[in-house]
Protein backbone atom coordinates (compact mmCIF):
# COMPACT_ATOMS: atom_id res chain seq x y z
CA UNK A 1 0.00 0.00 0.00
CA UNK A 2 2.85 2.36 0.82
CA UNK A 3 4.14 2.45 -2.72
CA UNK A 4 0.75 2.47 -4.40
CA UNK A 5 -0.66 5.14 -2.11
CA UNK A 6 2.24 7.35 -3.03
CA UNK A 7 0.82 7.41 -6.56
CA UNK A 8 -2.36 9.01 -7.84
CA UNK A 9 -5.02 6.34 -8.56
CA UNK A 10 -4.93 7.31 -12.25
CA UNK A 11 -1.36 5.91 -12.30
CA UNK A 12 -2.32 2.54 -10.78
CA UNK A 13 -3.26 0.83 -14.10
CA UNK A 14 0.20 1.59 -15.50
CA UNK A 15 1.89 0.37 -12.31
CA UNK A 16 -0.10 -2.86 -12.58
CA UNK A 17 0.93 -3.17 -16.23
CA UNK A 18 4.58 -2.87 -15.15
CA UNK A 19 3.97 -5.84 -12.82
CA UNK A 20 2.56 -7.79 -15.77
CA UNK A 21 -1.04 -7.44 -14.57
CA UNK A 22 -3.94 -6.24 -16.75
CA UNK A 23 -4.52 -2.50 -16.35
CA UNK A 24 -8.22 -2.84 -15.50
CA UNK A 25 -7.24 -4.65 -12.29
CA UNK A 26 -5.39 -1.45 -11.25
CA UNK A 27 -8.54 0.63 -11.68
CA UNK A 28 -10.55 -1.98 -9.80
CA UNK A 29 -8.00 -2.09 -6.94
CA UNK A 30 -8.13 1.71 -6.58
CA UNK A 31 -11.92 1.53 -6.29
CA UNK A 32 -11.58 -1.16 -3.60
CA UNK A 33 -9.15 0.95 -1.56
CA UNK A 34 -10.56 4.46 -1.88
CA UNK A 35 -14.26 3.85 -2.31
CA UNK A 36 -14.90 0.49 -0.64
CA UNK A 37 -12.31 0.79 2.13
CA UNK A 38 -10.34 -2.44 1.52
CA UNK A 39 -7.16 -2.72 3.59
CA UNK A 40 -5.84 -5.96 2.14
CA UNK A 41 -5.73 -7.75 -1.18
CA UNK A 42 -7.63 -10.67 0.32
CA UNK A 43 -10.70 -8.44 0.75
CA UNK A 44 -10.84 -7.82 -3.03
CA UNK A 45 -12.90 -10.90 -3.73
CA UNK A 46 -13.41 -10.23 -7.44
CA UNK A 47 -9.66 -10.39 -8.11
CA UNK A 48 -8.42 -13.89 -9.06
CA UNK A 49 -6.85 -15.71 -6.10
CA UNK A 50 -3.45 -16.13 -7.82
CA UNK A 51 -3.39 -12.38 -8.61
CA UNK A 52 -4.12 -11.54 -4.98
CA UNK A 53 -1.18 -13.73 -3.96
CA UNK A 54 1.09 -12.02 -6.50
CA UNK A 55 0.03 -8.55 -5.31
CA UNK A 56 0.48 -9.57 -1.68
CA UNK A 57 4.08 -10.55 -2.49
CA UNK A 58 4.93 -7.60 -4.75
CA UNK A 59 2.85 -4.72 -3.35
CA UNK A 60 1.61 -5.57 0.16
CA UNK A 61 -1.23 -3.37 1.37
CA UNK A 62 -1.15 -1.51 4.68
CA UNK A 63 2.26 -0.44 5.97
CA UNK A 64 0.73 1.51 8.90
CA UNK A 65 -0.55 -0.46 11.89
CA UNK A 66 -3.28 0.78 14.19
CA UNK A 67 -1.82 0.75 17.71
CA UNK A 68 -4.61 2.37 19.72
CA UNK A 69 -7.86 4.17 19.24
CA UNK A 70 -9.08 6.37 22.11
CA UNK A 71 -12.24 8.41 22.40
CA UNK A 72 -13.52 11.39 24.40
CA UNK A 73 -17.09 11.82 25.66
CA UNK A 74 -17.67 14.55 23.09
CA UNK A 75 -17.27 11.97 20.29
CA UNK A 76 -13.74 12.91 19.14
CA UNK A 77 -11.63 9.83 18.57
CA UNK A 78 -7.88 9.67 18.10
CA UNK A 79 -5.95 6.89 16.37
CA UNK A 80 -2.27 6.18 16.95
CA UNK A 81 -0.59 4.59 13.94
CA UNK A 82 2.80 2.92 13.76
CA UNK A 83 4.60 3.43 10.46
CA UNK A 84 6.97 1.08 8.67
CA UNK A 85 10.07 2.54 10.39
CA UNK A 86 8.36 2.36 13.85
CA UNK A 87 7.70 6.13 13.88
CA UNK A 88 4.23 6.92 15.23
CA UNK A 89 1.67 9.46 14.17
CA UNK A 90 -1.73 10.53 15.51
CA UNK A 91 -4.88 11.53 13.64
CA UNK A 92 -8.32 12.50 14.93
CA UNK A 93 -11.95 12.12 13.85
CA UNK A 94 -14.56 14.52 15.24
CA UNK A 95 -18.34 14.69 15.00
CA UNK A 96 -19.96 17.95 13.86
CA UNK A 97 -23.24 19.37 12.65
CA UNK A 98 -22.16 18.94 9.03
CA UNK A 99 -20.89 15.38 9.52
CA UNK A 100 -17.59 13.92 10.65
CA UNK A 101 -14.30 15.75 10.20
CA UNK A 102 -10.92 14.06 10.16
CA UNK A 103 -7.76 15.90 11.18
CA UNK A 104 -4.61 14.53 9.52
CA UNK A 105 -0.92 14.91 10.37
CA UNK A 106 1.77 15.79 7.82
CA UNK A 107 5.01 15.19 9.72
CA UNK A 108 6.34 13.10 12.60
CA UNK A 109 6.84 15.89 15.15
CA UNK A 110 7.10 19.47 13.91
CA UNK A 111 10.02 21.83 13.27
CA UNK A 112 8.02 25.00 14.01
CA UNK A 113 7.96 24.35 17.78
CA UNK A 114 5.03 26.62 18.65
CA UNK A 115 5.31 27.46 22.34
CA UNK A 116 1.82 26.15 23.20
CA UNK A 117 1.80 22.94 21.14
CA UNK A 118 2.69 19.36 22.05
CA UNK A 119 3.51 18.38 18.45
CA UNK A 120 6.67 20.47 18.28
CA UNK A 121 8.13 19.56 21.69
CA UNK A 122 10.77 17.22 20.24
CA UNK A 123 11.18 19.01 16.93
CA UNK A 124 10.93 17.24 13.58
CA UNK A 125 11.27 13.47 13.24
CA UNK A 126 10.63 13.28 9.53
CA UNK A 127 8.17 14.17 6.79
CA UNK A 128 5.27 11.83 6.12
CA UNK A 129 4.86 10.49 2.60
CA UNK A 130 1.71 11.05 0.55
CA UNK A 131 0.73 7.45 1.29
CA UNK A 132 1.23 7.85 5.04
CA UNK A 133 -1.04 10.92 5.04
CA UNK A 134 -3.71 9.03 3.09
CA UNK A 135 -3.42 5.99 5.36
CA UNK A 136 -4.57 8.14 8.29
CA UNK A 137 -7.78 8.94 6.39
CA UNK A 138 -8.24 5.27 5.45
CA UNK A 139 -7.75 4.09 9.06
CA UNK A 140 -10.05 6.76 10.49
CA UNK A 141 -12.77 5.80 8.02
CA UNK A 142 -12.34 2.13 8.90
CA UNK A 143 -12.39 2.83 12.65
CA UNK A 144 -15.11 5.47 12.76
CA UNK A 145 -17.07 5.39 9.52
CA UNK A 146 -17.33 7.86 6.62
CA UNK A 147 -16.20 11.46 6.99
CA UNK A 148 -17.37 14.58 5.20
CA UNK A 149 -14.57 17.07 5.90
CA UNK A 150 -10.77 16.94 6.10
CA UNK A 151 -8.58 19.39 7.97
CA UNK A 152 -4.81 19.28 7.60
CA UNK A 153 -4.21 20.52 11.13
CA UNK A 154 -2.65 17.56 12.95
CA UNK A 155 0.99 17.09 13.84
CA UNK A 156 3.47 18.87 11.56
CA UNK A 157 3.68 21.93 9.32
CA UNK A 158 2.21 21.21 5.89
CA UNK A 159 4.21 24.06 4.33
CA UNK A 160 7.44 22.13 4.89
CA UNK A 161 6.12 18.99 3.18
CA UNK A 162 4.07 20.30 0.29
CA UNK A 163 4.86 17.65 -2.33
CA UNK A 164 3.35 14.92 -0.15
CA UNK A 165 0.52 17.08 1.24
CA UNK A 166 -0.70 18.44 -2.11
CA UNK A 167 -0.38 14.95 -3.62
CA UNK A 168 -2.56 13.54 -0.82
CA UNK A 169 -5.12 16.34 -1.29
CA UNK A 170 -5.24 15.61 -5.03
CA UNK A 171 -6.16 12.00 -4.20
CA UNK A 172 -8.75 13.08 -1.62
CA UNK A 173 -10.42 15.28 -4.25
CA UNK A 174 -10.18 13.00 -7.26
CA UNK A 175 -13.29 11.01 -8.32
CA UNK A 176 -11.04 7.91 -8.52
CA UNK A 177 -9.81 8.68 -5.00
CA UNK A 178 -12.05 9.81 -2.13
CA UNK A 179 -14.09 12.06 -4.43
CA UNK A 180 -14.29 14.96 -1.97
CA UNK A 181 -15.11 18.55 -2.86
CA UNK A 182 -12.23 21.00 -2.39
CA UNK A 183 -14.65 23.09 -0.35
CA UNK A 184 -14.68 20.42 2.33
CA UNK A 185 -10.92 20.53 2.81
CA UNK A 186 -8.94 22.96 4.99
CA UNK A 187 -5.18 23.26 4.77
CA UNK A 188 -3.50 24.87 7.76
CA UNK A 189 -0.07 26.48 7.68
CA UNK A 190 2.04 29.05 9.51
CA UNK A 191 3.12 30.29 6.06
CA UNK A 192 6.85 29.42 5.84
CA UNK A 193 8.83 30.98 2.99
CA UNK A 194 7.66 29.80 -0.41
CA UNK A 195 4.67 27.76 0.83
CA UNK A 196 1.81 30.17 0.11
CA UNK A 197 2.93 31.03 -3.46
CA UNK A 198 3.27 27.28 -4.15
CA UNK A 199 -0.26 26.63 -2.86
CA UNK A 200 -1.54 29.54 -5.01
CA UNK A 201 0.16 28.04 -8.05
CA UNK A 202 -1.41 24.63 -7.30
CA UNK A 203 -4.70 26.53 -7.52
CA UNK A 204 -7.24 24.11 -6.00
CA UNK A 205 -9.98 25.96 -4.04
CA UNK A 206 -9.36 24.39 -0.64
CA UNK A 207 -9.74 26.68 2.36
CA UNK A 208 -6.47 27.97 3.72
CA UNK A 209 -6.12 28.41 7.48
CA UNK A 210 -3.29 30.72 8.45
CA UNK A 211 -1.99 30.02 11.96
CA UNK A 212 -1.24 33.53 13.20
CA UNK A 213 -1.57 33.48 17.03
CA UNK A 214 -0.24 37.01 17.60
CA UNK A 215 -1.00 40.52 16.33
CA UNK A 216 2.65 41.70 16.15
CA UNK A 217 5.90 40.25 14.83
CA UNK A 218 7.78 40.19 18.15
CA UNK A 219 5.14 38.09 19.91
CA UNK A 220 4.55 35.87 16.87
CA UNK A 221 8.26 35.09 16.64
CA UNK A 222 8.18 34.05 20.31
CA UNK A 223 5.07 31.90 19.97
CA UNK A 224 5.80 30.51 16.48
CA UNK A 225 9.62 30.38 16.37
CA UNK A 226 9.75 28.37 13.14
CA UNK A 227 8.79 31.44 11.11
CA UNK A 228 10.95 33.94 12.98
CA UNK A 229 12.30 35.40 9.72
CA UNK A 230 8.87 36.15 8.26
CA UNK A 231 6.82 39.26 9.00
CA UNK A 232 3.08 39.10 9.51
CA UNK A 233 2.55 41.69 6.79
CA UNK A 234 4.44 39.73 4.11
CA UNK A 235 2.62 36.56 5.12
CA UNK A 236 -0.81 38.23 4.95
CA UNK A 237 0.08 39.74 1.57
CA UNK A 238 0.80 36.24 0.26
CA UNK A 239 -2.49 34.94 1.65
CA UNK A 240 -4.32 37.82 -0.07
CA UNK A 241 -2.62 36.78 -3.32
CA UNK A 242 -3.77 33.22 -2.73
CA UNK A 243 -7.33 34.51 -2.34
CA UNK A 244 -6.94 36.36 -5.64
CA UNK A 245 -5.77 33.09 -7.26
CA UNK A 246 -8.37 30.62 -5.95
CA UNK A 247 -11.24 32.86 -4.81
CA UNK A 248 -11.56 31.16 -1.43
CA UNK A 249 -11.82 33.24 1.70
CA UNK A 250 -9.25 32.09 4.24
CA UNK A 251 -9.41 31.62 7.98
CA UNK A 252 -7.03 33.07 10.54
CA UNK A 253 -6.32 30.73 13.46
CA UNK A 254 -5.53 32.36 16.80
CA UNK A 255 -4.92 30.28 19.94
CA UNK A 256 -5.95 32.37 22.97
CA UNK A 257 -3.39 32.29 25.80
CA UNK A 258 -4.26 34.04 29.08
CA UNK A 259 -2.14 37.12 29.71
CA UNK A 260 -0.07 36.55 26.55
CA UNK A 261 -2.14 37.42 23.46
CA UNK A 262 -5.68 38.02 24.77
CA UNK A 263 -5.68 41.66 25.92
CA UNK A 264 -8.13 44.27 24.58
CA UNK A 265 -5.21 46.14 22.93
CA UNK A 266 -4.13 42.95 21.19
CA UNK A 267 -7.68 42.39 19.97
CA UNK A 268 -7.65 45.92 18.52
CA UNK A 269 -4.24 45.34 16.90
CA UNK A 270 -5.50 42.07 15.36
CA UNK A 271 -8.63 43.83 14.08
CA UNK A 272 -6.43 46.53 12.50
CA UNK A 273 -4.34 43.87 10.76
CA UNK A 274 -7.32 41.98 9.36
CA UNK A 275 -9.68 44.88 8.65
CA UNK A 276 -11.15 44.54 5.13
CA UNK A 277 -9.24 41.36 4.43
CA UNK A 278 -11.29 38.40 3.01
CA UNK A 279 -10.94 36.22 6.05
CA UNK A 280 -12.79 34.63 8.93
CA UNK A 281 -11.17 34.52 12.38
CA UNK A 282 -11.14 31.28 14.39
CA UNK A 283 -10.36 31.90 18.05
CA UNK A 284 -9.15 28.70 19.69
CA UNK A 285 -9.11 28.43 23.49
CA UNK A 286 -5.72 27.05 24.58
CA UNK A 287 -5.79 23.30 25.25
CA UNK A 288 -3.55 22.27 28.16
CA UNK A 289 -0.22 20.62 27.34
CA UNK A 290 1.64 19.28 30.38
CA UNK A 291 5.06 20.63 29.40
CA UNK A 292 3.92 24.21 28.77
CA UNK A 293 2.99 26.91 31.27
CA UNK A 294 0.16 28.70 29.55
CA UNK A 295 -3.38 29.07 30.82
CA UNK A 296 -6.69 29.20 29.04
CA UNK A 297 -8.30 32.67 29.34
CA UNK A 298 -11.61 33.00 31.19
CA UNK A 299 -14.79 32.70 29.12
CA UNK A 300 -15.45 36.40 29.75
CA UNK A 301 -12.02 37.38 28.45
CA UNK A 302 -12.36 35.21 25.32
CA UNK A 303 -15.85 36.51 24.58
CA UNK A 304 -14.69 40.13 25.04
CA UNK A 305 -11.78 39.49 22.65
CA UNK A 306 -14.18 38.04 20.07
CA UNK A 307 -16.60 40.96 20.48
CA UNK A 308 -13.89 43.54 19.84
CA UNK A 309 -13.14 41.87 16.51
CA UNK A 310 -16.83 41.59 15.63
CA UNK A 311 -17.37 45.25 16.46
CA UNK A 312 -14.81 46.06 13.75
CA UNK A 313 -16.86 44.07 11.24
CA UNK A 314 -14.82 40.86 11.29
CA UNK A 315 -16.44 37.46 11.04
CA UNK A 316 -15.39 35.49 14.15
CA UNK A 317 -15.90 32.05 15.67
CA UNK A 318 -14.89 31.21 19.22
CA UNK A 319 -14.17 27.56 18.69
CA UNK A 320 -15.53 24.77 20.83
CA UNK A 321 -12.61 22.40 21.48
CA UNK A 322 -13.38 18.76 20.83
CA UNK A 323 -11.22 15.92 22.09
CA UNK A 324 -9.66 17.46 25.21
CA UNK A 325 -10.31 14.34 27.30
CA UNK A 326 -8.43 12.20 24.79
CA UNK A 327 -5.58 14.72 24.33
CA UNK A 328 -6.87 14.96 20.78
CA UNK A 329 -7.68 18.66 20.71
CA UNK A 330 -5.86 21.30 18.72
CA UNK A 331 -2.20 21.54 19.78
CA UNK A 332 -2.35 18.32 21.83
CA UNK A 333 -1.23 15.77 19.23
CA UNK A 334 2.28 14.47 19.80
CA UNK A 335 4.81 11.77 18.97
CA UNK A 336 4.11 8.78 21.17
CA UNK A 337 5.79 5.49 21.88
CA UNK A 338 4.13 2.20 21.07
CA UNK A 339 2.35 1.08 24.28
CA UNK A 340 4.68 -1.70 25.52
CA UNK A 341 2.24 -4.41 26.50
CA UNK A 342 -0.87 -3.60 24.52
CA UNK A 343 -1.71 -5.45 21.35
CA UNK A 344 -2.83 -3.52 18.32
CA UNK A 345 -6.52 -2.66 18.48
CA UNK A 346 -8.66 -4.61 16.05
CA UNK A 347 -11.16 -2.55 14.13
S1 LIG B 1 0.84 24.40 16.16
FE1 LIG B 1 1.17 23.40 14.17
S2 LIG B 1 2.99 24.44 13.35
FE2 LIG B 1 2.95 24.89 15.54
S3 LIG B 1 4.24 23.27 16.50
FE3 LIG B 1 2.10 22.57 16.55
S4 LIG B 1 1.88 21.33 14.69
FE4 LIG B 1 3.72 22.60 14.42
Amino acid sequence: MKDLLNHHPSAWPEIFAQMGVAKFHGRNAARWVFQRGAHSWTEMTDLPANLREQLQAEAPLGCAKLLTSSGAKDGAEKVLLELEDSATVEAVGMPGTAGRTVCLSTQVGCPVRCAFCASGLEGLGRNLSQGEILEQALWLRRAQGPFQRVVIMGMGEAGFNLDAVLGALDVLMDPEGFGMSARRITLSTVGPKGALPRIAEWGRPVTLALSLHAPDDALRHELVPGVAKRTIEETLTEVDELFAANGREYTVEYVLLAGVNDSPDQATALADLLFQRRCHVNLIPYNPVEETEFDRPSDYSMESFAKRLQDRGLSVTLRRSLGRQADAACGQLRRRQRPPSRPATEV
